[in-house]
């Protein structure tokens, strides 16, 4: 599709037309595991990737390829290749390029499940990993100068939507010889591309946002054609496949994407504001507000600011008790991204794996609740946030 065209429009169509059959409107998913041939020249010249075409279902499917053609359109990137989960993918990516003796260079702030990745795996293959205070562009400049074989970002991060300048990090990755790979899950590509922006891979956790409803696991990475064929080389041999099944849920997702995150950015938006006038809230992040730490390097580098915010409670994790369970419109749950708006604390749902004191250092109160904005009519939300507060307030003893 020409490269004209609007996020909206692409998410709808892009990725598709080449693996539509039988005048199928719609990709069919390819439940084989292999592919078959006749003719053992042309099966020859696949499978040595001379040709086009599929071999065996943990390297290529026709369904995940049509979920990563539409990944690659939206983040305008040259290839994409996809993984059973967020994780994989992150996973797989850094041990594509990391190698005993290396260093990199990330921030504090990242998902929960990708600080472990940096202080509990890579260590122990002899990898040097410094982490930053997350916002802290002179610092991650200073480490970065001193040789990194990657800087790895998220912005916003998981779970004070921490804002950090990716086109500033960048040029400093790239000036220290990095290769400079971004978490875009919060983002999304409707409100954010990282490539745009100086990266040189933008990974996503497919599971939240891009599929948007709570009914698949995945992961992708986007980049560069040279880059992404050896992270490909790596999950193919390695297995981290996506099934092809998640990833039709996860293509059809997509095709609302541009409408979901239009809807879950502007409830964010009015959540936070309410949420900013309660008594019972002692603090509200959400990238949105003038007050957020990081909203002018926001506004710069995003269409808007998210569908994730989160709040701290005045009493902790007791208040947090009492609150959530109260909720009528919101899923207590793990996920994020879905078109249900999902709630949940911190230290039960992305930093779990961290210890109170982690927590602390991270800067992630233990009454912090993480507000993910679902699609809903934002009265409702608001109403339902309402008669929840007065309920606590009204059970406190005072
Ligand atoms: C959930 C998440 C991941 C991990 O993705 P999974 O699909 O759960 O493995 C990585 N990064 C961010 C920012 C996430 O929110």
């Amino acid at each position: 599709m020409n490269n004209n065209t609007r996020l909206g429009t692409k998410s709808v169509w892009d990725g598709e037309k080449d693996y539509l059959v039988h005048g199928a409107t719609q990709v069919p998913v390819v439940h084989s595991v292999s592919f078959g041939y006749d003719d053992m020249d042309e099966w020859y010249e696949v499978a040595v990737g001379n040709k086009k075409g599929h071999i065996y279902g943990r390297n290529t499917n026709p369904t995940v390829q049509a979920f990563e053609d539409k990944v690659k359109s939206l983040e305008g990137a040259e290839a994409a290749t996809s993984f059973s989960t967020g994780m994989a993918a992150i996973s797989n990516t850094l041990a594509t390029f990391l190698v005993p003796g290396d260093r990199i260079v990330s921030i504090k702030d990242t998902y929960g499940g990708t600080n472990k990745i940096f202080t509990e795996f890579l260590p122990r293959l002899n990898i040097d990993v410094e982490l930053c205070d997350t916002g802290d562009h002179e610092a991650i400049e200073a480490e970065v100068a001193k040789g990194c074989k990657i800087l790895y970002l998220e912005s916003p991060t998981n779970p004070t939507v921490k804002i950090t300048d990716i086109e500033r990090m960048a040029k400093a990755g790239h000036a220290a010889g990095a290769l400079v790979v971004v978490d875009n899950t919060f983002a999304t590509p409707m409100n954010q591309n990282p490539i745009a922006l100086g990266a040189d891979l933008v990974i996503h956790s497919a599971t939240k946002f891009l599929g948007g409803h709570a009914d698949a696991l995945g992961g992708v990475v986007c980049g560069k054609e040279e880059i992404v064929e050896k992270i490909y080389h790596y999950r193919e041999i390695n297995g981290a496949t996506l099934d092809p099944m998640a990833a039709y849920l996860l293509l059809r997702g997509m095709k609302t994407l541009h409408l979901r995150v239009r809807q879950q950015c502007e409830n964010a938006m009015k959540v936070a504001r309410y949420l900013q006038k309660q008594d019972l809230v002692e603090a509200v992040y959400y990238p949105g507000l003038e007050t957020h730490p990081g909203h002018d390097i926001a506004k710069k580098q995003m269409k808007d600011f998210g569908g994730m915010l989160s709040f701290a409670v005045k009493g902790g994790v007791e208040t947090v008790r009492d609150l959530l369970p109260k909720l009528k419109y919101a899923n207590r749950a793990a996920n994020l991204g879905a078109v249900e708006t999902t709630v949940g604390p911190s230290r039960t749902t992305s930093h779990v794996e961290c210890t109170p004191e982690e927590r602390a250092a991270m800067g992630i109160p233990e009454g912090l609740i993480r507000y993910s904005a679902g699609i809903e009519d934002i009265e409702d939300l608001i109403a339902d946030l309402e008669q929840a507060f007065k309920a606590v307030e009204a059970g406190a003893v005072v």
